[in-house]
């Protein structure tokens, strides 16, 4: 009873405090890694931490040291291997201060771009004419736009369906638009290597989810076999939207909901179409 009363009297406020903030950052850590690539590549390290207790308890000193260095070189492979996630992680980090200032500016400009957007889409769809549109957010496209060709003209639904008419110099690659300006057309997205994506999805609609992991941007694919409509955020597909749901989302990505929306969501790759 006297060690516990000494324990209790040792502990101030401040270990109660540091000892909450390590446990929710262990938290949001493994919350942030269930289910994705980080989760494996987790549970390994902590088996090679094991198998160093292990080693050094029967002293078995060998094992110990490859295990060992497993550990100390395994830092510079795991940023190797993570490189897109981490990015990702601090673009986000990021994000969080710049919401506040950008995210006015853009709200201004949006609603009479998604009527011209949702007419174009609708347009589309109805001809059978393929086509991918990117909406910025908040993460900066500036590089995948160098890859087009420079529009920056005022989005229209008139010239969004021409961009996309077969056999003419644009219609080939990604749109993106940023505000209520389509800043450049045939644009090469990066591709998704998420391998759970359907087989019977193709380049279009697995660039539309790549860059989508890549940035907080909102994707849209018209598919050019069935005129259907998608959308891709955060790395997750939704297929065959009617224009009321599309229109919901392009309204969504400018409202003070995306606020609110868990950072945490936003950053892990999820698929939803299977
Ligand atoms: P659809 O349902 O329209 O056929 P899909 O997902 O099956 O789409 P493909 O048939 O392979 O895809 O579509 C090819 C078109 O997708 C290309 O002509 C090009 O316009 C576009 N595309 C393919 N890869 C990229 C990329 N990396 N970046 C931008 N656009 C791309
Ligand atoms: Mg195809």
């Amino acid at each position: 009873m006297t060690r516990l009363a000494n324990i209790i009297n040792i502990v101030n406020l401040r270990d109660v405090i540091d000892i909450l903030i390590v446990a929710v950052l262990i938290y949001f850590v493994l919350k942030l890694i269930r289910n994705t690539r980080a989760e494996q590549v987790f549970k390994g390290v902590l088996l090679i931490l094991l198998f160093i207790k292990i080693s050094q308890f029967f002293q078995l000193y060998t094992v110990n040291w490859v295990f060992s260095r497993f550990i100390n070189d395994g830092i510079v492979a795991i940023i190797v291997l993570f490189q897109p996630e981490i990015r990702r992680g601090l673009q986000y980090l990021g994000l969080t201060s710049n919401i506040k200032n950008n995210f006015g500016q853009n709200k201004k400009v949006v609603p009479e771009s998604v009527e011209e957007i949702i007419s174009a889409v609708g347009s589309l769809a109805r001809q059978k004419i393929g086509a991918l549109i990117v909406i910025e957010n908040q993460v900066g496209l500036s590089e995948v736009i160098e890859t087009g060709t420079e529009i920056n003209g005022k989005v229209s639904s008139g010239l969004l369906i021409n961009i996309f008419i077969p056999n003419t110099p644009l219609h080939d690659g990604a749109v993106i638009i940023k505000g209520s300006q389509i800043k450049a057309a045939a644009c090469f997205l990066p591709l998704s290597d998420n391998q759970k994506i359907s087989k019977l999805l193709g380049t279009r609609h697995r660039a539309g989810i790549g860059i989508s992991e890549k940035s907080d941007c909102l994707s849209i694919m018209v598919s050019e076999e069935n005129g259907s409509i998608s959308t891709a955020q955060n790395g997750v597909i939704s297929r065959y939207l009617d224009l009321e749901t599309l229109e919901t989302k392009l309204m969504e990505l400018y409202s003070p909901d995306f606020l609110t929306n868990p950072l945490i969501s936003k950053m892990r790759g999820k698929n939803e179409e299977d």
